[in-house]
C-alpha cells in the first residue's frame, strides 16, 4: 500500500544500499588482509559499487527485462541475435572494467601469483549483486586456459579477450576492442555424456573444420565464439567456433529459441543449430574433453565463488532485517531462536566462503608448490559441490527470517534463491562432482594423503578423529560410488574447518567444526545449542551498519 500522510509506515527495514560490501564483510577483510594498497583500493570501490543504489537498481532492471531473440530483421534476413536490456550492458561494462573475464591472465602475465584470488574476491563482490551478467565473463576467463593449451589460437585471440574495454556489437572477431567466449557442450541426448554428443565436424583443409549439429544449452550466445564439442573420426574434439568470421560474415550458429528458465533472468541461455560452422580445434584430436576440462575447471570455482556470494548477500539482507524488525515488542535480533539459526546460516556462510577463496589460492599456487597443485585438482570439485549443495537451503532459511517481505522480487532473495540450484547443475552436477573425486583417487591413490595431510596440518586437536571419519569414507566411497557423496561433503567440510581454523578465526571455527564435522547430521538450521555464543559470531561476520 502507498504512504500516505494517514498511514505511517512503521517497523519496515531500511534498504541495505549505500555500503561498502568489502568493509562490511570481516571475512573477506582477512583473506584480502595481504594485499598490497592498489589491490585493497581496487576492492573498496567494487565494495563500493556493489551495495550503490545505482548499481543496486540495475540488477534489478536487467532481471526485470529478461533478454529476448531476434531471429530475423525486419527484412527476414537471420541476425540470430539477443537484444539485451542496457542496464545489462552497464552491468557488462562494469564487470569487465574491474577485469572479471581478463585480471587472471594479466596477472600471470606480469608474473603476479596471487591473481585468481585477487579476482575471485571481486567476484565475490559482483555476484551478490548480478549473477547472470557474470556468467560470459566466467566462461571467457575459463576458455583462455583452455586457448593457452594451443599456442597458436592463444596468440591471436587472448589479447583481444584480456582488455578491459566491453564492446557488445555483433561484428568480427578482429574489429573488436574486447572479446567475451562461451562453452557449447550438451545437446539433447547428452550434456554429461561427452560420447554420446552427436556434432560432427569435417575437415575442409588449412587447419579449418566445419561442424554441423546442435546445441541444447548455450549460456552467453552473444559470445564472440565458443569452446565447442564436436566429433570427429577420432572422437569428440574441442573447436573455437567464432560467431562471426571476417568481414562480419556470419558463421552460421543459429539461434532457435531461448530457454524459459528457473534461475537469474538477466542472461540469455539459447539453443543453436550449428548449420555448417567454420571452426578451429584446440588440443588433439579425440581428446576434446581435456580441453574442455580446463575451462571448466576455472567455471567451478566460479560456481563455488557464486554460491557463496549469494548466500552471503541473503544473510546480509536478513541479519540486517533482524537488526530493524520487532516481533512482539522485541528485535527479532534479541529473539534467541532466530539468533541460533542466522548465527547457524552464517557458520556455513562463513565456511563456503573460506573454502572457496582457499580453492582460489590454491589455483595460483598450483604451478609452484605440488600440494597446491594436488588441492586445486582434487578439491575443485569438492568445494563446487558442497558450496552449490548448501546454498538452496541456507537462502531459503534466510528469506523466512525476513518473513514474507523476503518473498517479494524486490527483496532480491527470490532471485539468489532461484540461481541457488543452477550452480550445482553447471559444469559438472553433484554427483559427478563426486563421482569425479573417486576417479581421481583410483587413480592415483597417494593424492587422497596428500589432500588430507594439508587439512590435517590445520585442525589442532580435531585432526585426529576428522582423519578417521575421512579415511573410513574414502574407503567406503571408493569401494561403492553409491557413498561417494559421503566422502564429499566430509572433505569439503573438513577443508572448510581447517581453513577457518587457518584464517584465526577463533570462535567461529570452533562453532563450525564442532558443528558439522564427524557427520552430525542434521537436516534444517538453528541446532547451535548453547554452547556458543552467537551474538558474537554474528556480530563478528556481520556487524552491524550506522
Ligand atoms: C541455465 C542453464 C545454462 C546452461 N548453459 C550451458 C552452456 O552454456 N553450455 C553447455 O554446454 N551447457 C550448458 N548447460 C547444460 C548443462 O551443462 C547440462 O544440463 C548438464 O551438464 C547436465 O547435462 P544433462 O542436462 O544432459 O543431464 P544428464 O546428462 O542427462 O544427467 C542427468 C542427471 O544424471 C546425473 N548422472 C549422470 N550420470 C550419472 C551417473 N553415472 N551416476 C549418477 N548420476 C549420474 C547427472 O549428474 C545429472 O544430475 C546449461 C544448463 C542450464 C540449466
Amino acid at each position: 500500500m502507498a504512504t500516505t500522510t494517514h498511514h505511517r509506515v512503521t517497523n519496515q527495514t531500511p534498504p541495505l544500499s549505500g555500503y561498502n560490501a568489502f568493509r562490511l564483510n570481516p571475512l573477506l577483510l582477512q583473506i584480502a588482509s595481504g594485499s598490497n594498497a592498489e589491490t585493497l583500493k581496487d576492492f573498496d570501490q567494487i565494495g563500493r559499487y556493489s551495495l550503490s543504489g545505482e548499481a543496486q537498481e540495475l540488477a534489478e532492471m536487467a532481471n526485470r527485462n529478461a533478454p529476448r531473440l531476434k531471429a530475423h530483421d525486419r527484412f527476414g534476413r537471420r541476425v540470430d541475435q539477443v537484444e539485451f536490456h542496457p542496464s545489462y550492458h552497464a552491468l557488462m561494462r562494469r564487470s569487465v572494467s574491474y577485469g572479471i573475464g581478463s585480471s587472471v591472465w594479466e596477472d600471470a602475465a606480469r608474473g603476479n601469483t596471487n591473481g585468481h584470488l585477487k579476482r575471485a574476491i571481486r567476484f565475490f563482490m559482483l555476484a551478490g549483486l548480478d549473477t547472470g551478467h557474470l556468467s560470459s565473463l566466467s566462461s571467457t576467463n575459463g576458455a583462455v586456459a583452455a586457448l593457452m593449451t594451443a599456442p597458436h589460437l592463444a596468440k591471436e585471440w587472448v589479447p583481444r579477450v584480456t582488455t578491459r574495454k566491453y564492446d557488445s556489437a555483433h561484428k568480427s572477431p578482429v574489429d573488436k576492442s574486447c572479446l567475451t567466449i562461451g562453452m557449447a557442450v550438451a545437446e539433447k541426448q547428452a550434456g554429461t555424456d561427452f560420447t554420446a554428443l552427436t556434432t560432427r565436424a569435417e575437415t575442409v583443409g588449412n587447419g579449418l573444420f566445419r561442424l554441423t549439429g546442435h546445441k541444447w544449452f548455450l549460456s552467453s550466445p552473444m559470445a564472440d565464439a565458443f569452446l565447442m564439442l564436436a566429433r570427429t573420426p577420432n572422437g569428440t574434439s574441442c573447436f573455437l567456433v567464432p560467431r562471426f568470421l571476417a568481414d562480419d560474415e556470419h558463421n552460421h550458429i543459429n539461434l532457435v529459441g531461448l530457454k524459459d528458465k528457473l534461475g537469474n533472468r538477466s542472461a540469455a541461455t539459447a539453443e543453436a543449430e550449428i548449420n555448417g560452422s567454420i571452426a578451429q580445434m584446440i588440443g588433439r584430436d579425440g581428446e576434446g574433453s581435456r580441453a574442455i576440462h580446463e575451462m571448466q575447471t576455472l567455471m567451478r570455482l566460479d560456481g563455488a565463488l557464486i554460491s557463496s556470494s549469494i548466500m552471503h548477500a541473503s544473510l546480509c539482507e536478513a541479519v540486517h532485517h533482524a537488526r530493524h524488525r520487532k516481533v512482539g515488542g522485541r528485535l527479532l535480533m534479541d529473539q534467541p531462536l532466530m539468533r541460533a539459526v542466522l548465527t547457524d546460516i552464517a557458520l556455513d556462510v562463513a565456511a563456503s566462503t573460506a573454502l572457496s577463496m582457499r580453492l582460489a589460492r590454491a589455483f595460483d599456487g598450483a604451478r609452484a608448490n605440488d600440494v597446491e597443485g594436488t588441492f586445486a585438482h582434487v578439491m575443485t570439485p569438492v568445494v563446487k559441490y558442497l558450496t552449490a549443495k548448501i546454498a538452496p537451503a541456507a537462502i531459503a532459511e534466510a528469506m523466512e527470517a525476513m518473513g514474507g517481505n523476503g518473498y517479494i522480487e524486490s527483496s532480491v532473495l527470490p532471485r539468489h534463491y532461484r540461481e541457488a540450484p543452477h550452480q550445482s547443475l553447471l559444469e559438472g552436477s553433484g554427483n559427478m562432482m563426486a563421482l569425479e573425486v573417486c576417479r581421481v583417487f583410483k587413480r592415483t591413490p597417494e593424492l587422497f594423503n596428500v589432500v588430507l595431510s594439508d587439512i590435517e596440518s590445520n585442525l589442532g586437536d580435531k585432526a585426529k578423529d576428522t582423519s578417521k571419519v575421512l579415511r573410513a569414507a574414502y574407503e567406503l566411497a571408493l569401494d561403492d560410488e553409491s557413498a561417494a557423496r559421503i566422502l564429499v561433503e566430509q572433505l569439503a567440510i573438513a577443508a572448510a574447518a581447517a581453513e577457518l581454523y587457518r584464517l584465526e578465526t577463533g570462535v567461529l571455527a570452533d562453532a563450525y567444526a564442532d558443528t558439522r564435522l564427524g557427520s552430525n547430521w542434521r537436516a534444517s538450521y538453528g541446532m547451535l545449542g548453547t554452547r556458543f555464543d552467537n551474538q558474537t559470531i554474528l556480530d563478528a561476520l556481520y556487524p552491524p551498519v550506522a
